[in-house]
């Protein structure tokens, strides 16, 4: 039992912790947890469930009362996150509509906006994504080519987006869009897009290699009428936003990936005491021992460090790098973690019916999501020479 040798994590002892952490457990084993081969088939899980989580309080757990949330900080949604990894649930996209969408407007919507969207995200009777990616750059966020042109009292939008998780069952989008296009003042800008407006389009939920439940899809947008109150910041500020709000954003990714490494690392120590090879359990060869002491001392390390970046989190002093550096070596470690449980499983590891197969194929996608692990390398490394890439920027010489 992993219990006997971990920490106990302090961000999640109190009283409340325990509570709410009961009651995740609960609504994962009785409302999720057998319906997840259908979910996989359809390709997307019911609205019921996200109306659910939105009764019991789970979604946007940490907007303030007067929004709808539930006031509490941010590391009930974290456990929320861990406890979800744990059983390996990747289809409702929770996390994205609470942790993502909400603080963005909560940070940067104006009055009105916070009151016409915020409460109805928290029943989960409105869900919500976010669309930055387009077919032609997902790194590279600055050359998006989705262009949005003020016209009287709206922007007129063109383009289209991929990738986006909660895509086809959203009923909003936060969407990056181009302003002045071709113009010197050219800028991107985060729009608010009902999925209700006219030349809204959706595409079909993409057939992925994991996360089969999650309806991640295209968004079309074909002269599309966003009223210009629907604008999200200040024009032009939208690329500032988003690298701001990455932060969070690429933390959450990391909680999932040691929530999912402990669910893995269970399951093994529990498979490997009962399946038996050469008249022994496969626990009792040292290789299976060494194996599993590893990728405990590697979850352990990573739980700590991520304790850490939560509490900062919560006291909005998350930094770009100890955010990269949290979603990159937690989804390198989770990556790792998978791969050597799977293989303890033997053959059965291969079998979609073992949650080991499936959080082996749901979990690659989280070293490419959220910007890539080499993007986060680079934002590690930005910090590290700060001082001589700021010296080669007034010399209008580039870093590389
Ligand atoms: C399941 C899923 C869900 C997603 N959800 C969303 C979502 O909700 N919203 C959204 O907007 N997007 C979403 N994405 C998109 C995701 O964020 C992008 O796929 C990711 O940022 C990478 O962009 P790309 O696919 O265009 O790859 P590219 O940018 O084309 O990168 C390809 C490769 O080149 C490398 N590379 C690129 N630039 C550099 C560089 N400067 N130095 C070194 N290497 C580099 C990358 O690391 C990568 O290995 C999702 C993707 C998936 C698969």
């Amino acid at each position: 039992m992993l219990q006997n040798v971990l920490l106990e994590r302090e961000i999640y002892a109190s009283e409340e912790h325990k509570m709410m952490q009961a009651m995740i457990q609960d609504f994962i084993k009785n409302e999720i947890i057998d319906h997840l081969d259908d979910w996989e088939k359809k390709g997307m899980v019911p609205r019921e469930l996200w109306e659910r989580a939105g009764a019991l309080g789970l979604l946007c757990m940490d907007m303030p009362e007067n929004y709808g949330g539930s006031g509490l900080d941010f590391s009930f949604n974290a456990l929320f996150i861990e406890e979800m990894a744990k059983e390996g649930i990747t289809g409702p996209g929770f996390s994205l509509h609470s942790d993502i969408v909400a603080p963005y407007l909560l940070k940067y919507g104006t009055e009105a906006q916070k009151q016409k969207y915020l409460p109805l995200m928290a029943t989960g009777k409105f869900i919500t994504s976010i669309g930055m990616t387009e077919p032609n750059c997902g790194s590279d966020l600055k050359a998006i080519k989705t262009t949005a042109v003020k016209k009287g009292d709206h922007y007129m939008v063109n383009g289209q987006k991929t990738f986006i998780t909660n895509g086809f069952m959203c009923d909003m989008s936060i969407v990056a869009v181009k302003t002045n296009s071709g113009t010197e003042k050219e800028g991107v800008s985060l729009l608010i897009m009902e999925s209700s407006y006219e030349g809204f389009e959706k595409g079909i939920p993409f057939k992925k290699i994991g996360m089969k439940a999650q309806d991640t899809c295209e968004l079309f947008f074909d002269n599309v009428k966003v009223p210009k109150e629907n604008l999200l910041g200040e024009e032009g500020l939208g690329f500032k936003i988003m690298m701001t709000e990455l932060a969070r954003e690429r933390l959450t990714v990391a909680l999932n990936a040691i929530g999912g490494a402990e669910g893995a690392i269970e399951k093994t120590i529990a498979y490997t005491s009962t399946r038996t090879a050469f008249k022994q359990p496969i626990a009792g060869f040292q290789n299976t021992q060494f194996k599993l002491a590893e990728c405990t001392s590697q979850l352990q390390i990573h739980q700590t460090f991520l304790d850490r970046c939560t509490l900062l989190l919560a006291a909005h002093q998350l930094t770009s790098e100890s955010a990269s550096i949290a979603k990159y070596s937690a989804t390198e470690m989770h990556g790792n973690v998978v791969d050597e449980c799977l293989q303890l499983f033997g053959g059965y590891g291969y079998i979609w019916d073992y949650p080991i197969a499936r959080m082996y194929a749901d979990n690659r996608v989280a070293r490419i999501y959220a910007g890539t692990n080499e993007i986060m390398k680079i934002l590690i490394a930005r910090g590290l020479f700060k001082e001589l890439f700021q010296e080669l920027k007034k010399a209008k010489k580039k870093p590389f």
